[in-house]
């Protein structure tokens, strides 16, 4: 798996596919030109006391793309690779993504320029409340709504719940704890947030299957990423009679044809720090390998830029599922396009977060609390809707799905602002 630690140039393949789908759907020229930049970009640095005594200085990013549909929404992520080009990408999806899935919502993301692994439990607490408090009035549930991604997690959502509300006028205590969503079900999280995106990946490979006629039962997988996409993605393919045969994630790539059980890899990784490097019942093998692995469907569950120029003419699978949020170049995708390869773009096929993320809002605002039972209907439905969609805008304007999903977005965004116009 790629380590680079900086310049992801994912902000490029978004202006890539963005310029591509306003052309097909001829975009408003003013609307155009609001998109292609963002509304705000956030860096902060701050101060955090180490266990030793000593004090460090992090440097964490927030970048609003737009808010024209609602709150800036999206995730916080802990990764070397987070610089200001990254976190440009990623918001500016956000945006494509809760426009698509037809959400109150605009685009944002950010994180820190930090490697979780080499900090303490304490330390990563310390530093995450410190810079919930260096985004200040930035965030809110109004505002500016962040979720987990790459490395954070539910415990890091209820630092930040915390942190923001503690900071906050007694009487809005409990309102301000929905400035973050995928908080654990004790503090005003959503049962069934926790496998939202894994679930949703695998509801789009279900219709992405039924419409094309295939059979799920004995197709192959492999999963790049086995953190909570990868791993309840795994879940849920195998529960619809798939074998998943290889996975990689940082630590390493293993590979079993006779099937690996990702509830047995996900119970090992509960051992060994998260990674899967060392599993006994598959065989380690060559990073460089591994998406030429003979499968049927690649599900790209971990960065940015994995499907590259270099790999892209070497797969075989006739599907990729993207789990994680540009995994895919925009030259590697017009290789795969050639070789009839489909793709089930990330806007889509990973939004089943974002779809969960909106309900536990709701949930919160509503001081309700929902079961798992009627959460998970209300995402595949959200999300079935926007499969429909995209398929149906790529059909009429003879063009691929990404292409396809980013005119349902744009013609959601065009219209608001026709509606409102620009201010003054
Ligand atoms: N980080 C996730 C994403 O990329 C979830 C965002 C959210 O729930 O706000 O879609």
């Amino acid at each position: 798996m790629e380590t680079k630690t900086k310049k992801t140039g994912m902000y490029e393949n978004v202006q890539v596919q963005f310029n591509k789908a306003a052309d097909v759907m001829k975009l408003d020229e003013g609307v155009r030109k609001i998109l292609s930049s963002t509304n705000s970009e956030i860096v902060v640095h701050f101060p955090v006391k180490m266990d030793n005594g000593k004090t460090e200085v992090f440097t964490g990013f927030r970048v609003q793309h737009n808010n024209a549909l609602g709150p800036y929404k999206g995730g916080l992520r802990y990764h070397p690779t987070l610089d200001i080009d990254a976190a440009r990408a990623l918001a500016t999806w956000m945006t494509w993504k809760t426009a698509l899935a037809g959400l109150p919502y605009g685009g944002g993301k950010g994180g820190i320029e930090i490697d979780p692994s080499k900090y303490s439990l304490a330390e990563l607490e310390r530093i995450t409340r410190r810079f919930t408090f260096a985004l200040g009035e930035n965030i809110g549930p109004d505002i500016d709504i962040p979720a987990p991604d790459v490395n954070t997690n539910a415990q890091t959502m209820a630092w930040i719940a915390d942190t923001f509300a503690s900071t906050k006028p007694p009487s809005t205590r409990f309102t301000s704890m929905s400035v973050v969503t995928g908080k654990p079900v004790g503090s005003g999280g959503l049962e069934g947030r926790d496998r939202a995106t894994g679930f949703g990946v695998v509801a789009t490979i279900k219709s992405w299957a039924a419409a094309k006629g295939i059979e799920l039962k004995n197709k192959k997988y492999i999963v790049q990423g086995f953190g909570n996409v990868g791993y309840w993605a795994s879940h849920f393919l195998k529960e619809s009679g798939a074998e998943l045969i290889a996975v990689q994630d940082a630590s390493g790539t293993i590979y079993n044809d006779k099937g690996i059980d990702p509830e047995d890899l996900f119970q090992y990784c509960l051992t060994n720090k998260g990674n899967i490097a060392g599993y006994k019942k598959a065989d380690a093998f060559h990073a460089s390998e591994f998406f030429a692995i003979p499968c049927d469907i690649i599900i790209p569950a971990a960065l940015g830029n994995q499907i590259t120029e270099g790999n892209a003419s070497r797969i075989k699978a006739v599907l990729i599922a993207e789990g994680a949020n540009g995994p895919t170049d925009t030259i590697a995708e017009e290789i795969l396009l050639s070789k009839g390869i489909d793709i089930i773009p990330d806007i889509l096929c990973n939004s089943g977060g974002v779809i969960g993320s909106y309900f536990e809002w709701l949930q919160n605002r509503r001081a309700e609390i929902w079961k798992i039972e009627k959460v998970l209907p209300l995402i595949q439905e959200k999300i079935d809707t926007a499969f429909n969609e995209t398929v149906a805008a790529a059909k009429k304007h003879k063009t691929d799905w990404r292409t396809g999903a980013y005119v349902v977005a744009l013609e959601r965004i065009e219209r608001t602002y026709k509606e409102r116009g620009v201010f003054p």
